[in-house]
């Protein structure tokens, strides 16, 4: 058997030993210091963004800014159906009622035409979200501008969850950039890794002085420990905030890296019928985080399930598109507002391996899908 090619595995860039080492070094191991100060800064650099708070997950990021925002329990939150779970969850947790929204066609994303329609139903109904959430999905920013214009109208604030975008842009600037607030993250799967790992970034320095304050138990300018309200332990350790520094300064050869991998699989796939890859509007450079493609079973000759077993026969790893929220039973009852492109995304889509991979190890991939294909 050939050796597993994994979606999208965590992989190193050479200087995380040289970071890790120095920090162990100098005892400033704990979630605090110079060390997640530097990462932040970074971070900064590489969104646009003029603050950072760097915490200990994506989804700790998400649920500081629900925080940030005062989500409270029977407000509506409103995000993209396609989604991964940890975009609305922490929101759920907090007793929100989620919406969730279809996608439009050409990105995959937010559906703004579908946004607006619903905002002035909301308003009609007296019920405005606390917050629109888009999703810059599998590296592809969201419409931003158009969805920053259509909120500003009812005043909702916008939270990005650009946790699969890093080193995206939109219209030329880092995506997130406009938005209240944008939660990245740092996971093992992500484009740039800390081992775990995640941040909240806005241009409002009181947005992230209040994160920050939440992520450190909420503890007010006192000796004896006063607290006017709880907050959570969500700091993000100096130990992985040195792999983070470390990788984030490879941030654009790892884009580069990632858009080859798309640009060869075009390249290889593209004459294939019924076999279509997510598309990149003129607006988006995205960061074909994940390499994803949409099957066309009448004229391909075969479904993603099907292909997906091939390439599992072969000890390649490939993964549907994720199941949108409104089917999942965590969210039973929910339904998805528009025409129903999240679930024929789900339903026709696959996402191949997609990390830092040898040629040789995508020609692996290509062969059996041209394989499977049977016009
Ligand atoms: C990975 C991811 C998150 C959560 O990030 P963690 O760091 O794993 O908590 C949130 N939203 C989306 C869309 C993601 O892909």
């Amino acid at each position: 058997m050939r050796p597993r090619l994994h979606l999208s595995p965590p992989s190193l860039v050479g200087g995380e030993l040289a970071t890790l080492s120095r920090t162990l070094t100098s005892g400033w191991i704990a979630p605090a210091g110079p060390v997640p100060e530097a990462f932040e800064a970074a971070l900064c650099g590489a969104t646009g963004f003029e603050h950072a708070a760097a915490v200990a997950s994506g989804t700790a990021a998400l649920h500081l800014a629900y925080r940030v925002l005062g989500v409270e329990r029977g407000d509506e939150v409103w995000t993209q159906s396609l989604t991964f779970v940890a975009t609305i969850a922490p929101a759920v947790q907090m007793g929100a009622k989620p919406r969730f929204l279809d996608v439009a066609p050409d990105s995959w994303t937010l559906d703004p035409e579908v946004l607006e329609t619903q905002l002035r139903l909301a308003a009609r109904r007296g019920k405005l979200p606390r917050a629109v959430v888009p999703v810059d999905l599998y590296g592809q920013p969201a419409d931003l501008d158009v969805i920053l214009e259509i909120c500003g109208r009812w005043g909702v604030p916008v939270l990005c969850d650009s946790a699969e975008a890093l080193g995206a842009h939109y219209r030329g600037r880092p995506v997130g950039k406009g938005a209240a607030m944008a939660a990245f993250s740092f996971n093992g799967n992500k484009i740039i890794t800390a081992g775990g790992g995640g941040a909240l970034c806005s241009d409002d320095p009181a947005l992230i002085a209040r994160a920050r304050h939440l992520a450190t138990q909420a503890k007010e300018a006192a000796p004896h420990y006063q607290h006017e309200t709880t907050g959570y332990s969500y700091g993000l350790s100096s130990v992985l905030a040195s792999v983070g520094l470390a990788q984030i300064g490879a941030l654009r050869a790892r884009v580069a890296a990632r858009r080859l991998v798309f640009a060869r699989y075009a390249e290889a796939l593209s004459d294939l019928p019924g076999l279509t890859l997510m598309p990149e509007p003129g607006w988006a450079q995205a960061t074909r985080w994940l390499t994803v493609l949409q099957l066309d079973p009448a004229r391909f000759g075969a479904t993603p399930e099907e292909l997906r077993r091939e390439l599992e026969a072969a000890n390649i790893e490939s993964r549907p598109v994720w199941k949108p929220l409104h089917m999942q039973p965590a969210f039973r009852g929910a339904r998805c507002h528009g025409p129903g492109q999240a679930v024929r995304l789900f339903e026709r889509g696959l996402c191949l391996p997609s990390g830092a991979m040898s040629s040789a190890d995508q020609d692996r991939v290509i062969e059996i899908i041209r394989a499977v294909f049977r016009g």
